[in-house]
């Protein structure tokens, strides 16, 4: 066989998949792993899909998507985080958050371009960015600074070859969220540099406590510079439907249709119809799954820090990342023996890049009852985790006074 792309050939599996596997071929698992909500999409919006079947709305749509869904994109952007952008000109409807991130990457990267990601971050953005011939460049994120990106990091991150930055606020995995001082305080550097910011904001609606998501296109001095990635699948528990949409300035908004139009040519047209029913009545269904997220949050978060497993309480998504390292294991022993001997399954930290090591990524998009039953289960674990190092420790260190004393006796 003649050899294929070698950039395909080396990409690493997803971190994430050996979990599952292993999960799959046991009995009795609570997966705290996934990353979709567990809600099915409200019927009402499944509806809209059902009823445009009747109608024979079975065809393509425009490249960009449906006018009248690009123009609920633009009032509801308006709305819900106050940012502006032509439904004619700057959205481009996708096939999920997935294809923009693609889209994204394969429309501004040059070969050997490099392009900033934060450690840890989500799996995807690595793979699109080598396949579009472009060098991840890391910035290690830390739990002590809430896993928020900092201007002495980004600045020192910074080369003439810099061609983007990769962000996600609310964070897979971390949480971690950016406020609007944040920002300010990258907005000189970004606006310095040029670089693209591409803003993955699959989870802004997922902000809890009473905050108000800020995308960095909210500055005017750096708007142009940004690409933002949004979708349905975390706001409106629509992740089978493969809905998502870019914002765009006009000329990079072109360019990433021209990508689209020949990969894609136009998102599901469904899923464009139902998308238009969740823009226009899925709110309250947003809002109250919202509610039952942060509620679930909090359980989670209070019962791992009673625990013992420092956790940050995050202001976003629907993920926690625990701190690990007190049970003296790294991230991949505490995932694999925590399923093998409780059959909870959650996953390793540094399946979302190196510097995940000492973490783990616990979803919370289950129900409260298999997160209660979860939380007991690691509480369990972990006591018998410290009962058999404690006893292995005692064991060393019998043996060690054992062979001091052979030793004095033979002196
Ligand atoms: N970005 C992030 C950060 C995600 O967590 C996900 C889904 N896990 C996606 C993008 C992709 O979402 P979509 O279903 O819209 O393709």
């Amino acid at each position: 066989m003649l050899p294929i792309n070698q950039t395909v050939e080396h990409l690493k599996p997803s971190g994430i998949r050996k979990y599952f596997d292993l999960a799959s071929s046991m009995e009795g698992v609570i997966s705290l792993g996934v990353g979709e909500p567990d809600f099915d999409t409200p019927w009402h919006i499944c509806n809209a899909a059902v009823e445009s079947f009747h109608e024979g709305r079975t065809h393509y749509t425009a490249n960009r998507g449906l006018l009248t869904l690009r123009e609920q994109i633009a009032r509801y952007t308006k709305e819900r985080f106050d940012l502006d952008y032509d439904p004619e000109k700057e959205i481009l409807v996708t096939v999920g958050g997935s294809e923009g991130v693609d889209l994204a990457f394969r429309t501004l990267i040059n070969p050997g371009d490099e392009v900033i990601v934060l450690d840890p971050n989500y799996v995807a953005y690595e793979p699109a960015i080598l396949m579009a011939g472009g060098k991840p460049v890391y910035i290690t994120l830390t739990q002590d600074n809430d896993f928020k990106l900092l201007p002495e990091d980004l600045a020192k991150a910074l080369t003439p070859k810099t061609k983007a930055i990769m962000l996600n606020f609310p964070s897979n995995p971390t949480g971690g969220t950016m406020g609007y001082e944040d920002y300010a305080k990258l907005v000189p550097i970004f606006k310095e540099s040029g670089i693209y910011i591409i803003s993955d904001e699959i989870y802004a609606e997922l902000t809890f406590d009473g905050g108000q998501f800020v995308s960095p296109a909210s500055f005017d001095e750096i708007k142009e510079q940004v690409i933002i990635i949004n979708g349905f699948s975390k706001a409106f528990a629509m992740t089978g439907w493969r809905l998502g949409y870019l914002l765009a300035n006009p000329t990079l908004s072109k360019m990433m249709t021209k990508v689209h139009q020949f990969i894609i040519m136009s998102a599901p047209t469904s899923a464009q119809i139902a998308a238009i029913e969740a823009l226009q009545n899925g709110i309250p269904d947003l809002l109250a799954m919202r509610k039952e997220y942060e509620q679930r949050r909090n359980l989670i978060c209070a019962r791992l820090n009673r625990m013992g497993l420092k956790t940050n309480v995050p202001k976003g998504t629907f993920y926690v990342f625990p701190n690990i390292t007190s049970t003296g294991l790294t991230s991949d022993e505490f995932c694999v023996q925590l399923l093998e001997s409780k059959k909870v399954a959650i996953v390793p930290g540094t399946a979302f890049g190196e510097h995940g090591e000492g973490h783990c990524r616990i979803s919370y998009a289950t129900s409260m009852d298999n997160i209660k039953e979860a939380m007991d289960r690691i509480e369990e674990f972990l006591t018998e985790l410290k009962a058999k190092q404690q006893a292995e420790l005692e064991a060393s260190v019998e043996e060690i006074a054992q062979e001091v004393l052979t030793l004095v006796e033979e002196l």
